[in-house]
C-alpha cells in the first residue's frame, strides 16, 4: 500500500468505525429509497454494506421516516448486516430527533446542514437543540455545508466584509470563504454547547472541481477536525465519475479527507451500489487501500480482432467481486491479488509475469494457445473452447492455494 500522511489528527467513532487521524479512509454511500418503505430501505442498506460500504446514510425527513428508523435497524439486524447508520436531517431534524427517541439512539451520527436547519434566530436555536441532543445520546455530528443550501445570512456578511476590504476578492473566492466559515464557525458554535470535538466531522460540498479543491485544502489547514469528501451533484456515468475521481483524487493525495462518499446519479435501472464501487477503486487504484482483487486488462488495438479478451476480462472481474464477500471472510489478503487478461504476445506475458495470475490469450493470426503465469512463473498453456472456465478455476484454485485461511484449525 501507498502511505499518504493523514493532515487531520483528531479520530470521531461512528458506530464501530473509526473516522480520521491514521484510520484508513472510510467508504461511505447513501440510499435512495424512501426511508418510509422500512424494507426497501433495509434491502438497499445490506446492498450498499455487503458492497463495501462501511457508513450508510439515510434521509429521515419526516415523522414517519424517523418512526421506521428503529424497524430498518431491526429488519438489518435480521439479515446480519451491522452498518451504522447515518440520519440525513434537514430543517425539522431538531423536532425529529426530540419526538423520535428511538430513532435518536439506533442512528450512529447525525448530519447537520448549517444552511437549512432554519432562518433568523430559530437558525440558533434549532441548531442548538441538534447540538444538545447529539450530546444526549453521545453521537458524533457531521456539519455538512453544501453550497446548494449556503447559510444567505451568513454569505451576505462575508459579502459585506469582502466589500470593505482595501482589495475585495472576486465573487469566487468570497463563496468558498463562505463554505469554509459556515463549517468552521458551527463546530466553534457546536464545541461551545458542549459538544467534545472529537464528535466533529466537517465537510463543504460543492460541484466544481477546482472549488473543491480549494475549499477542503483550506478547511484542513485551519481545523484538526476529521473530513467528510466528496463532490456534490457529480452527475451521471463517466463524468460523475471523472469529476469526482478528478477532484478527490488531488485532495487524497495531499492527505485530505478521511470518509468519501461519490455522489453519483444511476442511470435508470443501474445499480445503487455503483457509488461504492468507483469509491473503492479510486482509493485502491491510488494505491491507499485494497478491498477487491484487481484486474489489468489491455485497451486491445488491431492486434485484437475477437471481442473474446474483452469478454475474460470482464467475466473474470464479475467472478472476483462475486466471490469476493466469501474470499474476505476465508482468505486474509486475498484483496491484494492481482490479475492480468492481455490481449496478445505483445505485453502479454510481460504484463502477466508481474501479476499474481495472468494470461496472454492470442492476438489474430498467433498460435491459438492462451499461456497462464502465475507468481511470475508459466505454469499451463490452455486451448480450445473453454479457456475462459479453465481460467477461473485456476484462479479460484490460486487463492485457496496462496491466502491464509482465516479461523484455520
Ligand atoms: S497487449 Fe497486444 S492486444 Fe493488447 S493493446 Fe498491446 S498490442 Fe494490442
Amino acid at each position: 500500500m501507498y502511505s499518504v500522511p493523514r493532515r487531520q489528527t483528531r479520530t470521531v467513532r461512528v458506530g464501530q468505525v473509526t473516522v480520521g487521524g491514521a484510520s484508513p479512509v472510510v467508504v461511505q454511500s447513501m440510499t435512495n429509497t424512501d426511508t418510509v418503505d422500512v424494507v426497501r430501505t433495509a434491502i438497499q442498506c445490506a446492498e450498499l454494506a455487503r458492497a463495501g460500504s462501511e457508513l450508510v446514510r439515510i434521509t429521515v425527513n419526516t415523522p414517519e421516516a424517523a418512526a421506521a428508523v428503529p424497524a430498518i435497524c431491526a429488519q438489518l439486524e435480521r439479515m446480519g448486516v451491522a452498518v451504522p447508520l447515518i440520519g440525513d436531517f434537514h430543517y425539522n431534524g431538531h423536532r425529529l430527533l426530540a419526538a423520535y427517541p428511538d430513532c435518536a439512539q439506533l442512528l450512529a451520527k447525525y448530519r447537520i446542514n448549517p444552511g437549512n436547519v432554519g432562518h433568523g434566530r430559530k437558525r440558533d436555536e434549532q441548531f442548538a437543540q441538534m447540538i444538545e441532543l447529539a450530546c444526549q445520546y453521545q453521537k458524533p455530528v457531521r456539519i455538512g455545508v453544501n453550497w446548494g443550501s449556503l447559510d444567505q445570512d451568513l454569505l451576505a456578511r462575508i459579502m459585506d466584509d469582502n466589500a470593505r476590504r482595501p482589495e475585495p476578492r472576486d465573487a469566487v473566492e468570497v463563496m468558498r470563504e463562505a463554505m469554509v466559515a459556515s463549517a468552521l464557525e458551527s463546530a466553534v458554535r457546536a464545541e461551545s454547547l458542549g459538544m467534545p470535538g472529537e464528535r466533529i466531522i466537517l465537510s463543504c460540498k460543492v460541484s466544481g472541481v477546482q472549488d473543491l479543491i480549494a475549499i477542503y485544502r483550506e478547511l484542513s489547514r485551519r481545523c484538526d477536525y476529521p473530513l467528510h469528501l466528496g463532490l456534490t451533484e457529480a452527475g451521471m456515468g463517466s463524468k460523475g465519475i471523472v469529476a469526482s475521481t478528478a477532484a478527490m483524487a488531488v485532495l487524497l493525495q495531499e492527505g485530505i479527507g478521511d470518509t468519501i462518499r461519490v455522489s453519483l446519479t444511476p442511470e435508470p435501472g443501474g445499480k445503487r451500489t455503483q457509488e461504492v464501487i468507483v469509491a473503492q477503486e479510486m482509493l485502491q487504484t491510488m494505491g491507499l487501500r485494497a478491498f477487491t482483487p484487481m484486474v489489468v486488462a489491455c485497451p486491445g488495438c488491431g492486434r485484437t480482432t475477437s471481442t473474446f479478451f474483452q469478454e475474460l476480462a470482464q467475466s473474470i472481474q464479475e467472478h472476483v467481486r462475486q466471490r469476493m464477500p466469501q474470499w474476505r471472510a476465508d482468505y486474509d489478503g486475498v484483496e491484494n491479488m492481482t490479475l492480468a487478461v492481455m490481449g496478445c504476445v505483445v505485453n502479454g506475458p510481460g504484463e502477466s509475469k508481474h501479476a499474481n495470475i495472468g494470461i496472454s490469450l492470442p492476438g489474430t493470426g498467433e498460435v491459438p494457445a492462451a499461456p497462464v503465469f502465475e507468481d511470475g512463473a508459466k505454469t499451463v498453456t490452455l486451448r480450445g473452447e473453454h479457456i475462459a472456465e479453465e481460467f477461473t478455476a485456476i484462479v479460484d484454485a490460486y487463492v485457496a492455494r496462496t491466502y491464509q485461511r482465516k479461523f484455520a484449525g
